[in-house]
């Protein structure tokens, strides 16, 4: 299944924008409780206006707030920001730490968001178990487990270590485009012939091509006609 994951989405990558470590740690941050469409659409304006971890320690909380509004929870959001950047500037001279031990003692940043930064950003390979991995994962019946630590242990337990982090964006692009939470395209995807839940969404061919997400929708059709044909 990973493998095949790896043919149906040789695109996948992480979806939120960024260039810099420091640029996606505040990326992730502002993905809680919304989606990395509405993130990358504030984040061009943010990233100029803020460009360094100083930048954010010295903010106008208002301003940030207003800025940070269309992603929700903005206020918790505008005080996680400032205190990141308050403590990259006192405890690492302004730049993101590359280590989880670290990550995980700043404002806003927790194992999930760690991994992601580590993945992307640093070339340590993570398993991000967000909404998305842990529904696919478990529909696959790798692991019953709900909790994300012991997720991300037993499924670190079946993948070498160094496909860690491709692999969660494989599972994530597989959940936003075909395995849908309420209605999966079991009938139009490429795992369906390993999935013990197969049969959770429509199994009917036209039904489930319908149901197919992404710019490359039309593509994912195509891989499971070729496996009919
Ligand atoms: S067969 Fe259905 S439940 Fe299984 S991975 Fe595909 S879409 Fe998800």
């Amino acid at each position: 299944m990973a493998r095949e994951l790896a043919v149906i989405h040789p695109d996948a990558h992480c979806e939120l924008d960024h260039q810099t470590p420091l640029q996606l740690t505040v990326a992730t941050i502002l993905s809680a409780q919304t989606t990395d469409v509405r993130v990358n659409e504030v984040s061009p304006k943010l990233f100029a206006r803020y460009p360094t971890a100083a930048d954010y320690a010295a903010a106008d909380r208002g301003e940030l707030e207003e800025l940070l509004r269309p992603t929700g929870f903005f206020r918790n959001k505008a005080d996680a920001l400032i205190k990141l950047g308050q403590q990259l500037v006192e405890r690492y001279d302004g730049d993101v730490p590359g280590q989880m031990a670290e990550l995980r003692t700043l404002p806003g940043v927790g194992r999930k968001t760690a991994n992601v930064i580590l993945g992307n950003a640093f070339g340590v390979p993570g398993l991000t178990v967000d909404t998305h991995f842990a529904r696919l994962v478990r529909r696959w019946r790798w692991t019953e487990q709900t909790d994300p630590i012991k997720i991300e242990q037993a499924v670190g337990e079946l993948l070498p270590k160094r496909d860690w982090t491709m692999f969660s964006h494989r599972v994530i692009f597989h959940g936003r485009r075909v395995c849908h939470a309420r209605k999966p395209a079991c009938g139009a995807c490429s795992l369906a012939r390993w999935c013990p839940a197969y049969g959770s969404g429509p199994t009917d061919r036209d039904t489930a091509v319908m149901l197919l997400k992404g710019p490359r929708a039309a593509e994912l059709a195509a891989l499971t006609d070729a496996e009919v044909g």
